[in-house]
């Protein structure tokens, strides 16, 4: 369960991180942060390449940056934008692979937006599960 204060904590950071974005071509900031089991939060953001296709969400960089740290369980998400934008089908199938259906909060640029969840986000997913090993 993410109480009030963490999910508060969460949002800031993802807004916050939103700073650091390389997006030149886009000029579309997103800042993703993650809340791991024992409290801490790692975040994220969008990398874009002069070579387009080579671009990385802030969602998936928050999620290697969590794996390479140790972390394996993802307690809730948090994404800035300007908008309020939703993750892409890429990244919520990384998620999916890490959590349950955990909250998903989606932000814009002044911190309003609205919450969801990675199952309604992302529903009838693929998941380790299938692969019967
Ligand atoms: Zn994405």
């Amino acid at each position: 369960m993410v109480n009030e204060e963490q999910r508060t904590t969460l949002i800031e950071a993802a807004m916050a991180i939103r700073e650091r974005a390389y997006v030149p071509y886009s000029h579309y900031p997103v800042g993703a942060a993650l809340l791991m089991e024992d409290g801490t939060i790692i975040t994220g953001v969008n990398v874009e390449n002069s070579s387009y296709g080579l671009t990385i969400c802030a969602e998936r960089t928050a999620v290697t940056r969590a794996i390479t740290a140790g972390y394996r369980k993802i307690l809730a998400v948090a994404v800035a934008t300007d908008n309020a934008g939703s993750p892409c089908g890429a990244c919520r199938q990384v998620l999916t692979e890490f959590a349950g259906d955990v909250p998903v909060y989606l932000v814009d640029a002044t911190g309003n937006g609205r919450d969801t969840t990675l199952h309604t986000l992302l529903p009838d997913h693929f998941g380790p599960e299938h692969l019967g090993s």
